[in-house]
C-alpha cells in the first residue's frame, strides 16, 4: 500500500491515565502505600480481602483528587459514592475493585499541551478515585506466576480524556504535561518506570475530514512513552490496513508486546454490565462541603503554566529558559529564591541552567541540596558583572573552586587563584605588541579596512592573558596601536 493511503486517515486517541497517589497509607486501610518493599509485606487483612474486614477511606486520596481537579478546572462533585467493579483476577484478592462508577469526584476540565509550536487544549471527561490491584509476575519462576500484593489497595486516580489527541506526539505531550502537573501538586511522583503513571490508549482511525468516530481498540497498561508511541503507530497501520482491505475494526482490548512491537487481543471489549457494578455497601457516600474545597483551593501550590508566564512576563526570560526552569517545581522555586538575591534574572537563569542543575544531576542532589547559598551565588554574579572576573573564567574556574572550598568567598578565591581581570596597562601593552608582531598580515588587512579583525586580536590577547585581560582596556590599547 502506498504511503498516500495512510495520509488519508487520521488517528483519534483518548487516554485513561492511572496515577498512583503519594499517600503514606493505602486507599482503604493503614497499610504502607510506598513502592517496593519485600513482596507481600505491605499487607493486612484488609488488603488481602479477608471476609469481615471493613474499608475506611483515606482522606488524603480525596484531597489529592480535588487538587488535581482544581488545577485542571474540573467541576468538583460534592456528593461522592463508591462502587464495586467485580472481576476475578489472581492479584485482586477481594474479587472486586472499589471505584467510582456512578459519580466521579471531578467532572470536565482541560489541560493545554504543546507540540512543536502548536498549542492545543485536551478536554478531560472526568477523574475518579479507585484502588490498584496487586502485581502478577509471570516471568520470574516459570511455569509459575508470582503475586505481590503490596500494591493491592494503593490509591489511584483515573484521568479519562476526551478523544482529542491525534498523534503519538500529542499523547507524549499530554502525558508529560500531566506528569509535570501531578509532581507540581505533590500528589504523585509520576514515575512511569515504577508504574506510578500508566496509561490505556484508546485508538481509532477515520478518513480525514470525517466527523464520526471510528470503532476503537484499547491498548492496556502502557508504562513508557516509547511503548505508547510504538503501540499507537502499530495500531494506526493495522486499523487502516484492515479498513482498506474491506474489513472492520472490532472493539477490543489489546496488549502491546514491546519485544515484537505488535498488539494482540487480550479479550473482547467488556461492557459495563460484565463487571456487575453495584454500590459499595461498606463505604458510605462522602459529602464534601464547599468550605472544604475552598480551603484546598487556598493552599494550592503554584502551577507550571502560571510560573512559565511569570518567568516570561515578569522576569523577561526567553521562552527556552522559562520552559527549562519550570519543568520541575523545585527548580522554578529555587530560581525565584535566587532572584531575591540578585537583580539580573537572565544571569541567574544562565547560572542555574548551565551550572547548578548539571552539578546537582551529576551529584544526585535535589536543587535544594545545592551547597552554595544565594548570597554566594549573588556575589559570584556580581564579580562577573563588575568586570572583575571574565564570564568564561568565572564559569570554568571560579565556580568549581567555590564548590571545592565552600568557606571562601568568590572574591577571596579569585584573588588566591589569580583569576581577577587586570587592566594593568604595562602588562596588557606587552601582550598587544606581541600579538601584533606575530600577525603582520592581519594587521595590514585591518588597516586596509577589515575592522572585524579586532575580535581576532582581542581573542589572541585574551588567550595569552589566560582570560584575565580586561576587555575594555585591551580593546582601547589595540585600537590605539592599530590606528594610531
Ligand atoms: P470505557 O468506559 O468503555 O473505557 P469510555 O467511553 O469511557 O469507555 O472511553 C474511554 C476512553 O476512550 C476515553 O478516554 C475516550 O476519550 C476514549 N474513546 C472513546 N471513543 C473513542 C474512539 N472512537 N476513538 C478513540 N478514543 C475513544
Ligand atoms: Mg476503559
Amino acid at each position: 500500500m502506498s504511503n498516500s493511503i495512510y495520509d488519508t486517515y487520521e488517528t483519534v486517541i483518548g487516554l485513561e491515565i492511572h496515577v498512583q497517589l503519594a499517600t503514606a497509607s493505602k486507599a482503604f486501610c493503614a497499610d504502607d502505600a510506598s513502592f517496593g518493599g519485600d513482596p507481600n509485606t505491605h499487607v493486612s487483612t484488609i488488603s488481602l480481602g479477608h471476609p469481615g474486614t471493613l474499608p475506611r477511606l483515606n482522606k488524603k486520596q480525596v484531597e489529592f483528587a480535588i487538587k488535581l481537579g482544581l488545577a485542571l478546572g474540573s467541576e468538583i462533585s460534592l456528593y461522592n459514592a463508591f462502587d464495586r467493579k467485580n472481576y476475578f483476577y489472581a492479584d485482586l484478592p477481594k474479587g472486586y475493585q472499589i471505584t467510582q462508577d456512578r459519580k466521579p469526584i471531578c467532572i470536565g476540565g482541560s489541560l493545554e499541551i504543546e507540540v512543536g509550536d502548536t498549542k492545543k487544549t485536551v478536554r478531560i471527561h472526568h477523574i475518579h478515585m479507585e484502588e490498584d490491584a496487586g502485581k502478577s509476575m509471570h516471568d520470574q519462576d516459570a511455569p509459575h506466576s508470582l503475586i505481590d500484593l503490596n500494591r493491592a489497595g494503593v490509591p489511584l486516580l483515573e484521568i479519562v480524556s476526551e478523544p482529542d489527541l491525534r498523534s503519538a506526539e500529542e499523547v507524549d505531550a499530554y502525558m508529560s504535561a500531566m506528569r509535570r502537573l501531578v509532581r507540581y501538586l505533590d500528589i504523585s511522583d509520576g514515575n512511569m518506570e515504577q508504574g506510578s503513571m500508566r496509561c490505556d490508549c484508546n485508538v481509532s482511525v477515520r478518513k480525514n475530514g470525517a466527523t464520526a468516530l471510528g470503532e476503537r481498540c484499547e491498548i492496556k497498561n502502557l508504562n513508557s512513552m516509547r511503548y505508547a508511541r510504538r503501540a499507537i503507530q502499530y495500531e494506526f497501520k493495522r486499523q487502516v490496513d484492515l479498513l482498506e482491505s474491506g474489513g472492520k475494526v472490532a472493539q477490543q482490548t489489546l496488549n502491546f508486546d514491546p519485544a515484537s512491537g505488535i498488539t494482540s487481543p487480550l479479550r473482547d471489549k467488556e461492557d459495563a454490565h460484565d463487571y456487575r457494578y453495584f454500590p459499595e455497601p461498606d463505604l458510605p457516600p462522602i459529602v464534601l462541603t464547599k468550605d472544604y474545597i475552598t480551603a484546598i483551593e487556598a493552599n494550592m501550590p503554584p502551577l507550571p503554566w502560571a510560573l512559565l508566564r511569570q518567568f516570561i512576563e515578569e522576569k523577561a526570560l526567553p521562552l527556552y529558559d522559562a520552559k527549562l526552569l519550570t519543568e520541575e517545581k523545585e527548580t522554578a522555586l529555587y530560581f525565584l529564591a535566587l532572584c531575591a538575591h540578585y537583580p539580573d534574572s537572565k544571569a541567574i537563569s544562565n547560572l542555574v541552567i548551565n551550572k547548578i542543575l548539571p552539578y546537582c544531576n551529576e551529584m544526585s542532589l535535589t536543587i535544594y541540596e545545592f551547597p552554595l547559598s544565594g548570597e554566594r551565588m549573588a556575589a559570584f554574579l556580581q564579580l562577573i558583572d563588575s568586570g572583575k572576573v571574565s564570564n568564561t573564567i568565572a564559569y570554568q574556574r571560579l565556580f568549581p573552586a567555590m564548590l571545592q572550598e565552600q568557606d571562601k568567598t568568590p572574591m577571596q578565591l579569585a584573588q588566591a587563584l589569580n583569576l581577577l581581570q587586570t587592566d594593568d596597562a604595562d602588562f596588557l601593552t606587552t601582550l598587544v605588541e606581541q600579538v601584533l608582531a606575530e600577525f603582520p598580515d592581519k594587521v595590514e588587512a585591518y588597516r586596509k579596512g577589515k575592522k572585524g579583525l579586532i575580535g581576532f586580536f582581542m581573542g589572541e590577547v585574551m588567550k595569552r592573558s589566560k582570560g584575565k585581560a580586561a576587555p575594555q582596556t585591551t580593546n582601547e590599547l589595540l585600537r590605539k596601536q592599530l590606528e594610531g
